[in-house]
């Protein structure tokens, strides 16, 4: 697929075509298996202005919060007794997580002999090292958006450069790294989004997580309309279309705009469900938008219904680390 005929699919009516195809893909590629991912939001502290972030520094309505390293590990430790064999920990940009402190809560988390995602933003391509070092194995960041001009606006006190310099120093310390962006952005236009596609594949990305944007009341973008569910569902189908054997999130965003939301991503070319176990106290001020519905992995029912929907759909819970197909291949070479 090129640019244009991209752009054609984002453009179309009927998109069923793209779902059914990415479906088929997915399944040859990556068999019919679901990845459940435990996330721990341990931090909302941010020191970054975000223009579409409920979590931005300059938000002075929401409540800040930090996990002690022990509520982190336990937290960690719940999540591998329930069976997750990858915990993903992802924060806002907070420097009171200093690199000794995240090596040390890495090392404890590994000896529960799961893998670690780490989504923590931008960082030196030293501390990247450290957490490898220490054990972490993938890396989620996000691009946003490969519109340079956009990402200035959306970005106050960000430099798009970094970003993309941040992923490749991930790729080249030999992260499974994800990235991704949100759809339907203030100004963004269909020509970018296929360009963010192409992006995907340039970085040889081994995850991507694409979802759309919800308007927060508390940030500069309030007043602009949520991204559509349709759109981002296009994107994602086009992705998996272009990158069969990478791991793609049915995202807590997309789940958040439509009732089944998460059940359509599965069936349209996602391989993976990320359920919340953030300790209750906490979770409800990781508010990046508002209404964020994630399974909460403390509620045996919420994660029981979870797999009877995964089970309907034809697929079942895969019970390994659930490593990126792409990833495997790149290192088989
Ligand atoms: N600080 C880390 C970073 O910068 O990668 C991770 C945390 S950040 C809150 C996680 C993701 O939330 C971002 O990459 C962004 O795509 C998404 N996000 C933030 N605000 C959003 C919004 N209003 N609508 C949809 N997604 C949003």
């Amino acid at each position: 697929m090129d640019k244009n005929e991209i752009i054609e699919i984002l453009k179309s009516e009927n998109a069923n075509e793209i779902y059914k195809k990415a479906d088929k893909i997915r399944r040859e590629h990556c068999g019919n298996i679901v990845h459940l991912r435990a996330l721990i939001e341990f931090s909302n502290f941010c020191k970054k202005q975000c223009l579409y972030c409920g979590i931005n520094s300059k938000n002075k309505n929401v409540k800040r919060y930090r996990l002690s390293e022990n509520e982190i590990v336990e937290t960690a430790k719940q999540a591998a007794k329930l069976g997750f064999k990858t915990i993903v920990l992802q924060s806002g940009e907070d420097d009171f997580f200093d690199t000794k402190k995240m090596c040390s809560i890495i090392e404890s988390i590994k000896e529960l002999n799961v893998a670690i995602t780490l989504s923590i933003g931008e960082k030196t391509k030293e501390e990247y090292k450290a957490y490898k070092n220490s054990g972490a194995d993938r890396y989620l960041l996000r691009i946003e958006t490969t519109d340079e001009n956009l990402y200035k606006k959306l970005h106050p006190n960000s430099d798009f450069k970094n970003r993309l310099n941040c992923l490749y120093d991930l790729k080249e310390l030999g992260f499974e790294t994800g990235t991704g962006v949100m759809i339907g952005l203030p100004e963004q236009t269909i020509e970018s989004i296929a360009d963010d596609i192409l992006f995907f594949k340039k970085l040889n990305a081994d995850m991507v997580g694409l979802g759309p944007f919800i308007s927060h009341c508390d940030t500069e973008l309030k007043d602009s309309p949520n991204g559509s569910f349709e759109l981002a569902l296009k994107a994602l189908a086009i992705t998996r279309v272009l990158m069969p054997k990478i791991n793609i999130p049915a995202t807590t965003a997309m789940e958040t705009l439509l009732k089944d939301g998460r059940k359509i991503a599965l069936t349209s070319g996602a391989n993976v469900v990320m359920p919340n176990i953030t300790p209750l106290s906490a979770k409800s001020n990781y508010s990046i938008y508002p209404h964020k519905q994630s399974v909460n992995a403390n509620n045996s029912l919420e994660l029981e219904k979870l797999k009877n929907e995964i089970e309907q759909i034809g697929d079942t819970i895969s019970k390994d680390f659930g490593t990126s197909k792409n990833f495997i291949a790149q290192k088989d070479l």
